[in-house]
This record gives C-alpha cells, structure tokens and sequence, in this order.
C-alpha cells in the first residue's frame, strides 16, 4: 500500500502507527530510535532533542491522513507513535497528534492509543479532542432529536470512550530513574509520580487508560562492577495504581534491549557481556511475580516478545 503518513507496525500488539514527527525531545538513554539514528548517522549527537515534521501544516497533515484511511478497512488500531512522544514539544505548538486523532476519530471506527512520558501536557490535548468530539456528537444527536427523535444522546461519549485510550510509560514507581548516579534515565520526561497523578486524571475524564512497563532496567552496573539497584519489585508499580483504585485496562511488559549500546552511548560506561546475562537473572526471577499478580487482579496485560524468550530460556 502507498501510505503518506500511516504504516504497518512491527510490534506484536500494534497494529498500525503513524509518522508524523522525526526526533524526540525526551532524552531517555536506552531509547532505540535514538540509538539507531546515532548508529546511522542521522543524529550527530546522541543527546540530539530537537523534533521535526515532513508536514508544513495541519490541511497538509489531514489530506495525508485521509489519502490513507481510503485504503484501509474499518476495526484497525492506531498507536501514536513509536518513534517519539505525541505530545513532544513541537506537538505542542502544532498539535499534529490531535490532527490525526481527530481526522481518525471522524471518518473511521479505529481504536487510538497514544503513549505519553509527557502525560502533563498530553492530557490538557485529549481533554481538548474529548470536549470537542462530545461537542460535535451533541449537535449531530441533537439534529437527529429534532429529526427522529429518539436518538441516544449518550452515542457520542460512550463511542469516544471505548475508541480513545490514553497510555503512558512507566518503569519504576518512584522517581529513581530520574536520579541514578550516572545521570537521569528519562531527562525530559514527568517525574513518575507525576504520571500516576494524570493517569487518575484521565481516568476521571472516562478515556481508557493503559501502562507500558517497558523497559524494565532493574538496576545499572558500574564499571567497577557496583550494582545500583532502580527497580526492587516491579509488582509495586502496579500496586500504586491498585492503592488509587486506576488500575489501567491494559498493561504491557517489556524488558531492556540493545544493553550493550544504553551501555556505551546513554550511560557513558564501559560494556560488559555478564552484564547481560545478570539482567536476563533478574527478569526470569522477578517477572514471574508481576505476571501472576497481574492474572490475579485480571489485569489485561502483553508480554513483549524478548522478555518472553527470556522467561522461556528459564535462564
Ligand atoms: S519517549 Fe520514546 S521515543 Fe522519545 S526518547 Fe524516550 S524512548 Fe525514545
């Protein structure tokens, strides 16, 4: 298919994405784009945080969005994004996430689900596509009242409620990723304890909310071998959603890949192969854990592809 802006996704759980934006402003170290465009060449500096755009505005931006819909059925799923942050900063001078949300929310019947480690802007944006959604389903319904009189009102909520899902990133429930003494994991990210904060927020909005728990970096190893521990037990951060009574309606799990380059290029400290094998340790004696909890509670969850080989290797 000769698509403009949206694509075919290569994760497991996703079905489409779009790319909208190139670059990320949240400087998170074992980020993968980032790794990749360091590698290739794209990015001269690993630390690189400015965002561009391929579209010079927003008609530009909907007539592609339209131009690939026409070629794709209904019941699709569209996930923003993997390669940055939907509401980065450039998204927040030009707002292009909810473009897309809006034009697919519109002409097709497709779930949405963004994923955020800026929940504190992201959450004022889908505030803003809810309220005008509703807005919108009210004029049709009311027409229709006028017309038929008995059309449910109530459509257009409930209809925005199962199809938009509002999903943020979150390692460690604490802020520790934020202070390791070989920097900040997630520089220009919320502190954690904030995402909590805005998953409640959404929560209240009616929006379905989901976690991705990816990657799980349970501790960073010094060259001299000292082990700085980040994550103790993974289950609490599910705990703190459960204690504020926002459990998510889907949760993901993933584990850290590409260690050798967060290693060399983000953390700044020499590779060591055991390095590997004493994450692999962690995850097959921890992950366990957090699944059976999980299962407990009937929490929906997904297990990332590599974590699942590695719980299999029963390492
Ligand atoms: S938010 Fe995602 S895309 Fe952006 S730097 Fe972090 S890991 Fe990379």
């Amino acid at each position: 298919m000769n698509f403009r802006v949206l694509y075919k996704t290569k994760v497991e759980y996703a079905d489409l994405s779009a790319r909208v934006y190139q670059g990320c402003s949240n400087f998170c170290k074992y980020c993968y784009c980032r790794i990749f465009c360091f590698e290739k060449g794209i990015y001269k500096d690993f630390k690189q945080t400015n965002v561009k755009s391929k579209f010079s505005g927003r008609a530009e931006l909907v007539k592609a969005i339209k131009h690939d819909i026409k070629q794709l059925s209904n019941n699709h799923s569209l996930y923003l994004y993997f390669n940055t942050d939907p509401f980065n900063t450039l998204d927040e001078e030009k707002e292009f996430t909810n473009v897309v949300i809006e034009e697919v929310l519109k002409s097709t019947n497709w779930r949405i689900y963004t994923l955020t480690k800026r929940p504190k802007v992201g959450f004022n944006k889908i505030k803003k596509v809810v309220h005008e959604f509703e807005k919108n389903e009210l004029e049709k319904s009311r027409e229709g009242i006028l017309r038929f009189i008995n059309v449910d009102i109530t459509q257009g909520k409930n209809n925005i409620c199962d199809r938009l899902w509002f999903g943020i990133t979150i390692t460690c429930v604490n802020d520790e990723v934020h202070s390791t003494s070989l920097g900040d994991l997630e520089m220009y990210s919320d502190r954690n304890s904030e995402r909590v904060k805005y998953i409640a927020k959404v929560k209240e909005l009616g929006v379905k909310t989901w976690v991705s728990i990816e990657p799980i970096i349970p501790f960073i190893v010094h060259e001299d071998g000292k082990v700085e521990y980040i994550v103790e037990n993974p289950i609490e951060i599910i705990q703190e959603f459960e204690k504020q009574n926002i459990l998510p309606d889907l949760v993901i799990i993933g584990r850290l890949n590409h260690i050798k380059q967060f290693y060399e290029h983000g953390l700044g400290v020499r590779y060591n192969p055991k390095i590997e094998e004493m994450y692999n340790k962690w995850y097959v004696e921890n992950i366990p854990k957090l699944l059976k909890f999980l299962r407990e509670r009937n929490i929906k969850f997904v297990l990332k592809k590599e974590l699942e080989q590695t719980l299999n290797s029963g390492f």
